[in-house]
């Protein structure tokens, strides 16, 4: 027996008018043969206009009876959806989240899914109805409503789908999830923002974590983590047509074609500095784990390496949760000796793509092209399939178009295209690898369902890192750097760089080994054409430590459950990068072999 979850967004259910025609969409794939479950979101722009409706009442409304009002807005929606499909004559019953049982953790206003029982729902398929879910609402283990964040229907929509895969109770044996929304895929980037964004035909997991965790509002990114753990291809598409959407799939060998397969923006970050903490171990710990038990997402981390004893570090929140971090960070710093700034007004642009792992001259081509624009670089880091900047916010859109352009990422692509095209009928669906009998085992009992998935800790000692001290702050000046290192044909992996406060930024790349001295040189010699005040060294004796999974970011305690192991340790961290799917550190090279175990320990990895 086959399912289809089709998830509705806002504006595809803003109207009466189509209210019906999604109800009509339910009906012909229950008339096609599947059982279908509907989730909706509220309608246009009704959770805005509750938040609004909140703040004339309090600047800062209780979390517990945010969630409670804005709950309201998708219990419109199913309600309403339930009719018109009964309207058209079709059997058609309403759930709220708690009603079908959508258990969650009791962080309020971003809660996570803990389980999801799915009895109720078999039971209301089962009696002939397509059965109408509110998104983005759970319940949590006292009863009180609970929401996952914005955008997050896309999240129980995905969750459905994937528990009714898995679930041992469950007849069902396809599962198909499909996203309607006002655009007809995933574009090159936001559509709305740069027009000439092009319609992406399919995408991997990884790719479009990345890609949502850095701003594209298309998909909610921990959607994507459900998608990716439980093995849920995903179909985006519009509402308004039938126009084939962007499958979101496991990655395939011919993703990796292209360096980048998108761009995205986060037009409203703060950046956090803090500087002059004392460079010793579980110094990182106490900052990240403070600001995780918060349940604050920080993003963009970067720490300098230390001089004289001392380090700053420094990383992003989005602009409605600096006045919490601030909070919670100035008694902390105070107690460290170190002190606290932090900037508002700036704009983080990213690129991603899979291809990026095997491509080269991938960050100059970025650097280039916003030295061409004029646009200076406040921050960098990057991921194995990602790399991130920190533009002021007057620069943003700027920046992205830029980027966007020379990666050619308006121009069609023939050749995936094709490949990814249907095929005798079948789309390119998940060759997905076998999963494991232990993987299986863990789906099994879906419990904790959100908990995040940690599938491998490496240790990489065949990099050595080339740091910049003092580089002026300007524009171009990373575009120059990586020039020579591409001319030079060396293949740059990580990267972060920070300005401190004296408009002078410290800036960290790490190459093989083997081109390690030749990257000084080149390096050396750049800066002393821009500036003979900066310096450049090479450190050959550093370890890399990664642990990826699903999650990785937006599980505020994974950065603190990291930094945790090795500060119990005794182990330094020199440098930091964090993505969806990847958080890696560097430490000294003797603390490699120690640092791997600690942190295989520290997330049960074998
Ligand atoms: P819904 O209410 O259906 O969930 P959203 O507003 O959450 O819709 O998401 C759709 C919007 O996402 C589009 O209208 C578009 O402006 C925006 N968007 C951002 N990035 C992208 C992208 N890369 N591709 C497509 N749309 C994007
Ligand atoms: N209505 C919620 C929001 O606007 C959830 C969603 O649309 O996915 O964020
Ligand atoms: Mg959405």
């Amino acid at each position: 027996m086959s399912l289809v979850v089709q998830k509705f967004g806002g504006s595809s259910v803003a109207t009466a008018e189509r209210i019906m025609a999604a109800a009509r969409r339910a009906i012909r794939a229950k008339q096609a043969g599947h059982q279908v479950i509907v989730v909706v979101s509220a309608r246009g722009d009704t959770t805005d206009e509750l938040i609004a409706l909140a703040r004339e009442i309090t600047d800062q409304p209780p979390s517990r009876e945010m969630d409670m009002l804005l709950a309201t807005g998708e219990q419109v929606s199913i309600a309403l959806m339930a009719m018109a499909i009964q309207s058209l004559g079709h059997p058609a019953i309403s759930f709220t989240g708690a009603q079908i049982g959508i258990v969650t953790d009791s962080f309020h206003t971003k809660a996570r899914i803990k389980n999801i029982s799915t009895q109720r729902l078999r039971q209301a398929l089962e009696e002939g109805n397509i059965v109408i879910v509110a998104g983005f609402q759970g319940v949590d283990e006292n009863y009180n409503i609970t929401t996952l964040g914005r955008g997050g229907s896309d999240t129980t929509a995905v969750a459905l789908a994937a528990v009714m895969k898995h679930d041992p109770e469950s007849p069902f044996t396809s599962v198909d999830c499909e996203i309607y929304t006002d655009v007809d895929g995933v574009y090159t980037t936001d559509p709305r923002i740069v027009p000439e964004a092009r319609k992406i035909p399919a995408i991997s997991y990884d790719e479009m974590l990345e890609l949502a965790s850095v701003g594209a509002g298309v998909m909610h990114s921990r959607s994507i983590e459900f998608a990716k753990k439980f093995h849920v291809p995903l179909q985006v598409r519009s509402s308004f047509s039938d126009v084939e959407g962007t499958w979101i799939v496991p990655e395939n060998e011919w993703m990796r074609r292209y360096p980048v397969c998108g761009a995205a923006i986060v037009r409203d970050e703060a950046r956090v500095s803090i500087i002059g903490v004392p460079d010793r171990p579980g110094i990182s710990h106490r900052i990240f784990s403070a600001i995780a038990d918060k349940n604050i997402v920080v993003d963009m981390i970067v720490q300098s390496v230390g001089s004289d004893g001392k380090a700053d570090i420094g990383f992003t929140v989005l602009n409605n949760e600096l006045q919490a971090t601030l909070a919670l960070l100035r008694p902390l710093a105070a107690d460290l000796g170190a002190r606290v700034t932090h900037e508002e007004n700036v704009s983080k642009v990213s690129v991603v793509g899979a291809g990026m792992r095997s491509h080269t001259g991938v960050a100059e081509c970025m650097f280039t092209a916003l030295a061409n624009e004029n646009v200076n670089i406040k921050m960098i880091t990057t991921s194995e399939i990602k790399i991130s900047v920190l533009v002021d916010k007057a620069d943003g859109v700027r920046a992205l178009r830029a980027v966007h352009q020379a990666f050619r990422l308006h121009e069609p692509r023939p050749n995936g295209a094709e490949a990814h095209r249907k095929e005798e009928g079948t789309v390119l669906m998940p060759t997905a690898e076998p999963l494991s009998e232990e993987r299986l085992e863990r789906m099994a009992n879906l419990n904790a369902m959100e908990d995040i998935v940690v599938s491998d800790v490496e240790l990489d000692t065949s990099q050595g890192r080339i740091t910049v001290f003092r580089a002026p702050d300007r524009p171009g000046i990373c575009s120059r750097i990586f020039r020579g290192i591409a001319d030079a044909g060396i293949v740059v992996d990580m990267i972060v760089q920070n300005l401190t406060e004296d408009g002078r930024g410290q800036l960290s790349f790490s190459v093989p080994h083997a081109d390690l001295s030749r990257a000084l040189e080149v390096t050396r010699q750049t800066m002393r054409e821009i500036d003979p005040e900066s310096y450049v060294t090479a450190d050959a004796d550093i370890a890399r430590v990664h642990v990826s999974g699903v999650g990785m970011r937006t599980h505020t305690g994974v950065a603190k459950r990291m930094f945790g192991a090795l500060a119990q340790r005794g182990i330094n961290i020199s440098m930091i990068s964090t993505s969806e799917i990847r958080v890696g550190v560097v430490v000294a090279l003797q603390h490699g072999p120690e640092a791997l175990a600690a942190l295989k320990e520290a997330f049960a990895v074998e």
